[in-house]
């Protein structure tokens, strides 16, 4: 899985090893090496000793069958979930960047666990590749890629932009970049970096809150930046790639679902290339949800303002799969 590793064993062989190794890999989906019949079985064995396939992973699924969540256990026994969600013709896999998050947001489950570490590149890919070996006994494959999963991936950077690079390779899994969905808490940083990387992936910011006082209290990152240095960070991304933003709004039921503050967020959104996702709330012990009235009307207000409004559909709270309720604490 560990690609340097793969190139550093095959480095005494020809060099249409390693894309045989890649094929078998990501294309084939093999989960041995002694599946790569190609392979003399002398390197298979030196492979599967030195670069094994296998990922220890748990698999619970939803009641509608839709959603999948997958606890993988890594090898220093830490462990990440990932989420398959099953939309019509559409397999999105949700990947975790890191073992937990430092940034305890309110309303976020992963939040209360804190920071363990940071994943490695092929810990997020090993991710979808599970998912894709999950789905070709289906004769399905992944569509798309959102890191909406636990942590923060632009404080993760490197190992976040190798994992989507290596998504994206036409010699693995070949997932288009316009089918790859980074989310942000706002890492006014990594946003900047990002604007700057040759990849055009979809650039979304969990924004939740339409003035920094609100945000402050869901959100203790925004104490550090504010919606002002965000979004003027936003404006330049949007200048220098021409791409969509799209700003997430989880709605928590008297919190931030008021009229007073659909209004203030469509003056806020009234901008080119910005689009609103508004999230129901998936309950933790903290906040409650909107309810489907609040949301509607949030929703319809937006609408009538111009501004282009989409609402997520809910996906595995009764396995607690849901946006904000993933944790390996039980
Ligand atoms: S919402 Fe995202 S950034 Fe905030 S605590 Fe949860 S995982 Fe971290």
């Amino acid at each position: 899985m560990n690609i340097e590793k793969l190139q550093h064993i095959l480095s005494d062989q020809p060099a249409y090893r390693l894309k045989q190794a890649k094929k078998a890999i990501f294309i084939d989906l093999i989960e041995d090496w002694d599946e790569a019949t190609v392979f003399p079985k002398d390197l298979r064995e030196k492979l599967n000793k030195e670069c094994p396939l296998d990922i220890n992973a748990t698999l619970t699924i939803s009641k509608d069958a839709n959603t999948k969540k997958i606890l993988i256990k890594l090898d220093d026994n830490n462990e990440i979930e990932t989420v398959l969600m099953k939309n019509r013709d559409r397999n999105t896999v949700c990947v975790s960047t890191q073992v937990g998050c430092a940034l305890k947001c309110a309303f976020c489950a992963t939040g209360k666990m804190g920071l363990t570490r940071d994943l490695k590149a092929s810990e997020i890919v090993a991710q979808v590749l599970l998912i894709s070996r999950h789905l070709k006994k289906k004769k399905e494959h992944v569509t798309n890629v959102v890191f909406m999963g636990m942590g923060e991936p632009l404080l993760n950077y490197d190992a976040t932009l190798d994992a989507v690079r290596i998504l994206n390779d036409k010699d693995g899994l070949h997932i288009g970049a316009r089918k790859i969905s980074i989310s942000t808490s706002g890492i006014i940083p990594g946003i900047k970096k990002l604007a700057n990387e040759d990849i055009q992936v979809n650039l979304a910011i969990s924004l939740h809150a339409p003035n920094d006082r609100l945000r402050q209290e869901l959100m203790p990152i925004a104490r550090k930046y504010s919606l002002e240095e965000l979004f003027q960070t936003i404006d330049e991304y949007i200048k220098k790639t021409n791409r969509k933003v799209m700003f997430e709004y989880v709605l928590i039921r008297e919190v931030n679902d008021l009229p007073i503050q659909a209004k203030k967020l469509a003056k806020l959104m009234r901008k080119p290339l910005y689009m609103v996702n508004l999230i129901p709330y998936n309950e933790t012990d903290m906040f409650e949800p909107s309810s489907q009235a609040a949301i509607t009307r949030f929703k319809n207000f937006l609408l009538r303002e111009g501004i282009e409004v989409t609402e997520r559909k809910r996906f595995g709270r009764d396995i607690s799969a849901a946006c904000g309720q993933l944790s390996t604490k039980k």
